[in-house]
């Protein structure tokens, strides 16, 4: 008899009482048998079909061909074998198991089956499939966001001094167009192990969204972090392998110490974001601990961003809208206007968006008050109509809204429920927007233009935005950015530059807006260029829409007045 047969013939008298124990199974639930001399192992059907095992007993105690998720196998292994032993036996034990790409949870339970003299014969394993939970990233099977707001609002509430660290990888996008998106995901697997190896068990890791992670530490000091991120930063740039591919990685990280109360996860988390964009576009990927970084700040206006950014989630009060006239070059009159966003509420008074807009960029909530921004503006020009059929409006997006999937219908939707003609609203991509992958950018631009809506390149000549990204990007049209306006007259480079603008922009058949003219000495010597539309103080600054509407009807009278004494002039 082979040792499979005598399993059989040794459990055959229990039958009865294995069964009573598979009738009291919930759904997703599978059992296993296990003989504890032999180790050998019976799978139900159900557990069969799910593994895949073709036969119904193994000879292993452990499961065969088993993609553990790497974090969780010594745990696996070692509770197996005190299990055996009869060891906590009535508690469960969660685990984590790769199916098609994606790591399900488990837990299993175990009881022992003994022989009439009470010697344990067999361990019962009850197995339940617990699904992909909801709280653990699929690719790297790491713990995510979700998980990481929660464990930072728990160390909040419990008043636990963490040290919060978010590592960002730098134009990830390339791997995954150079390498394809299997290869990507496997680097992001690995980063994420990686880390914490390098984090030496001290830290817990966070797959966060894209190509960003997070790590939570019990305590760390600024000197320990420096030390840490150095570490991090350098095995990345110089010893990183991926299936023998040395994968060189420029990154980024922003790091909080929760040492005294900082809000609540959410806003801990935008600052996290805050300090990690401040590394990568001020400090060359260096580390940026929010808690150095903002002294500058000072507390009232940390919690004026506060205020602003509640507001921001909870129905837009105290956001008005001011509008600028874009004036045509030609005949100096107000073509259209662009919309920018203000905030006011007392004791604080009107708040310019420079104090706020970077802040609220880096939250999601963002996408919901571009939207309002979005309907505000257009829903005023509307009104504006009545006077001027072609007049247009421009609207500031930013990346949070471009890229999200739902951005493209939402401004549709607007559109179709205002009536407002497509030709005459032109989104304007701040530049943050260029950050976004050129390819996807390009998409997006190619959706909303296809639809008729005009796009332009805001702050032109600034960052990263540039004449080569002018001919990636099919645009309509160019802001060129006031720093190169100020002072023009006496600025030879300056003028260089706007010449080469405008030229390009001419040759390429894209309208040309000169933003920042502040004076009538400016305006005459930018005459000289041939732009489309001009934008500054010396027209006018941003006022409230009443105040606009004002402006546009004192020049509809103008020009019905110049219009009856036509006739005269003949
Ligand atoms: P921007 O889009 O380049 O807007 C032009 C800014 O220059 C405005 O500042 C405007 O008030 C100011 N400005 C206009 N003419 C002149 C001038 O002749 N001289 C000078 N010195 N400044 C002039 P504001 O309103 O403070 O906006 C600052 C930035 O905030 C904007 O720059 C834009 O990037 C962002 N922003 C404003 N509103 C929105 C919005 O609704 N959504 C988004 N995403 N960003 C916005
Ligand atoms: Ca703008
Ligand atoms: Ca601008």
């Amino acid at each position: 008899m082979n040792a499979k047969e005598k399993f059989w013939e040794k459990y055959a008298n229990r039958t009865p009482e294995l069964l009573d124990l598979m009738s009291t199974m919930e759904p997703n639930s599978y059992v296993a048998i296990t003989d504890i001399e032999t180790g050998i192992t019976w799978w139900s059907k159900q557990a069969r079909e799910l593994f895949n095992y073709e036969e119904c007993v193994h000879y292993s105690a452990m499961r065969p061909n088993l993609r553990l998720h790497p974090d969780d196998a010594a745990d696996y292994r070692q509770n197996w074998q005190d299990r055996m032993e009869g060891k906590h036996l009535g508690e469960t034990f969660e685990y984590r198991i790769l199916f098609n790409d994606v790591y399900m949870l488990f837990s299993t339970k175990n009881d022992i089956l003994t022989d009439e003299n009470g010697k344990p014969l067999a361990l019962i394993s009850i197995i339940h499939n617990l699904g992909v939970p909801n709280d653990v990233d699929m690719i790297t099977g790491l713990p995510n966001d979700l998980a990481f707001t929660r464990d930072i609002n728990e160390a909040v509430n419990k008043n636990r001094q963490v040290t919060v660290l978010k590592v960002g990888i730098a134009k990830f996008s390339n791997i995954n167009i150079m390498y394809g998106a299997k290869y990507a995901n496997t680097v992001l697997f690995e980063v994420g192990h990686r880390l914490a190896q390098l984090a030496c068990g001290q830290g817990k890791v966070y797959r966060l969204t894209g190509s960003k992670f997070g790590l939570i530490f019990p305590s760390l000091d600024r000197k320990q972090l420096a030390v840490l991120y150095n570490r991090i930063q350098d095995y990345f740039s110089n010893q990183f392998v991926v299936e023998k591919e040395n994968v060189p990685l420029r990154l980024s990280g922003g790091a909080m110490i929760l040492d005294h109360y900082f809000g609540d996860a959410i806003a801990i988390k935008s600052r996290l974001t805050y300090a990690i964009n401040h590394s990568k576009h001020a400090h060359h990927g260096e580390l940026v601990i929010f808690n150095d970084e903002i002294c500058g700040l000072g507390n009232d206006q940390l919690e004026l961003i506060s205020i602003i950014h509640q507001s921001a989630v909870s129905g837009f009060d105290g956001f008005y809208l001011c509008y600028q006239p874009i004036t045509s070059a030609k005949t100096q009159k107000i073509s259209g206007m662009e919309a920018l966003l203000r905030w006011r509420k007392e004791p604080f008074g009107v708040v310019p968006p420079g104090i706020f807009i970077e802040w609220l960029e880096e939250d999601p909530c963002i996408y919901g008050l571009g939207n309002w921004i979005m309907r505000q503006a257009i829903y005023d020009a509307c009104k504006i109509q009545k006077y001027q059929q072609d007049f247009f409006v421009n609207v500031n997006v930013s990346v949070g809204q471009i890229e999200r999937k739902e951005f493209r219908q939402s401004v549709l939707d607007i559109l179709e429920e205002t009536g407002f003609p497509p030709n005459q609203l032109c989104i304007e991509l701040t530049e943050r927007c260029r950050e976004l992958d050129v390819e996807f950018l390009r998409q997006e631009v190619i959706f909303f233009r296809s639809h008729g809506i005009r796009i332009a390149m805001d702050d032109f000549g600034t960052g990263s935005a540039s004449l080569q990204l002018a001919l990636e990007l099919p645009v309509d049209e160019l802001k060129i950015d006031m720093s190169f306006i100020k002072d023009i007259q006496n600025k030879p480079t300056n003028q260089a530059m706007v010449k080469s603008i405008v030229d390009f922009g001419r040759s390429s058949h894209l309208d040309i807006c000169i933003e920042g003219v502040e004076d009538q000495s400016v305006l005459d010597y930018i005459s000289q260029y041939g732009a489309t539309w001009y934008q500054g103080y010396f027209f006018s600054k941003p006022v409230i829409f009443e105040d606009f509407e004002d402006l546009i009807e004192k020049q509809y009278l103008e020009e019905f007045q110049a219009a009856q004494k036509e006739p005269e002039l003949q």
